[in-house]
C-alpha cells in the first residue's frame, strides 16, 4: 500500500504564500512513490489547483459541507471542491469538533457524503489528555471510530483513510506531550483491528492509518519504527517545505 503524507495548513497562509510553499514542496518531492496531498485553505485552493497539475502533488481541503447546495451559508460542497480538483478532504478535525462543536454525527455525514462524491476523506480521531490519563483512549477512540464510519458499507471503507491525532500530541496543545513510537504502534493496531471487527480482515488491511500529532522531519524515523502506521497528516512542519519534504523521504525510505 503506498504511503500518503498529507500537510494540513490550516488558516494560516494567505493564497500567495500556499503557493510559494506549494511550488518548493514541488521542487523537492519530484521523486516520491507516495501519495502526498496539500490541503490549504479554501482560498488558496483555485491558485494551487493548476499548478500541482503536472506535479505528485494531489489538492485536498480542510473541510467539506454535506449538502449539495443550497442555504447552508459558509459551508462548501463536494461539487464546489471537485471542480478545484480536490481528490481529499479532511473531515473531524480535533479544532473543528473543539472550536465548532462538531459532533462524530455531523462528521459521520460528512464521511459519507465526500464518499459518494468520490472525495477520499482524511477522518482524523483522537483523544485528549483527560481520556489518556484517565485509561479511556482505547475506549474513546473505538466509540468515536465507531461512530464516525457508520453505515459506511464494506465495499467502500478503503477509501477513508483514518487519521490517528491524539490532540495531546498536537504542536498546538498547551502543555502538549510526545507519542512514543510503542503508543502509536498500540493504538493503530487498536484501530485495525475495530476495523476487522466491524468489516473483515480483508476489508481492515486495505485501510491508510495515518499519525498525525507534532510530525516532523526529527521524529519521522521513530514514527515509522511503529506498525500499522500508512501515512502521517502534518500541521507545523508543512509549513516549511524542506521539513515537509524530509517527512516525505523518510516514508520512501522506508523498507
Ligand atoms: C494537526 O493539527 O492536524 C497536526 C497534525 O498538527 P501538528 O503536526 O502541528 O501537531
Amino acid at each position: 500500500m503506498k504511503g500518503l503524507a498529507a500537510a494540513n495548513l490550516k488558516m494560516n497562509l494567505t493564497g500567495q504564500q500556499t503557493l510559494s510553499l506549494v511550488k518548493n514542496y514541488i521542487k523537492l518531492i519530484k521523486k516520491t512513490k507516495q501519495d502526498v496531498v496539500v490541503c490549504p485553505s479554501y482560498t488558496a485552493l483555485p491558485l494551487v489547483a493548476p499548478v500541482i497539475k503536472k506535479s505528485r502533488l494531489q489538492l485536498g481541503a480542510q473541510d467539506v459541507f454535506y449538502e449539495q447546495k443550497g442555504a447552508f451559508t459558509g459551508e462548501i460542497s463536494t461539487d464546489m471542491l471537485k471542480e478545484l480538483g480536490c481528490r481529499f478532504s479532511i473531515v473531524g478535525h480535533s479544532e473543528r469538533r473543539n472550536y465548532l462543536k462538531e459532533t462524530d454525527e455531523l462528521v459521520n455525514l460528512k464521511v459519507k457524503w465526500a464518499l459518494k462524491a468520490g472525495i477520499t476523506p482524511i477522518l482524523c480521531i483522537g483523544e485528549d489528555a483527560y481520556s489518556r490519563d484517565g485509561g479511556e483512549s482505547f475506549s474513546f477512540v473505538e466509540k468515536q471510530l465507531k461512530a464516525c464510519i457508520a453505515g459506511v458499507e464494506k465495499k467502500n471503507i478503503h477509501k477513508v483513510a483514518l487519521a490517528y491525532e491524539p490532540i495531546w500530541a498536537l504542536s498546538t496543545t498547551a502543555n502538549r506531550r510526545d507519542i512514543t513510537s510503542r503508543e502509536i504502534t498500540q493504538m493503530h493496531n487498536y484501530i485495525r483491528k475495530i476495523l476487522k471487527d466491524v468489516y473483515d480482515v480483508m476489508a481492515a488491511a486495505q485501510v491508510r492509518i495515518l499519525y498525525g500529532g507534532s510530525v516532523n522531519e526529527q521524529n519521522i524515523s521513530e514514527i515509522l519504527k511503529a506498525e500499522n502506521v500508512d501515512g502521517v497528516l502534518v500541521g507545523a512542519a508543512s509549513l516549511d517545505a524542506r521539513k515537509f519534504a524530509r517527512i516525505v523521504a523518510a516514508f520512501d525510505a522506508r523498507k
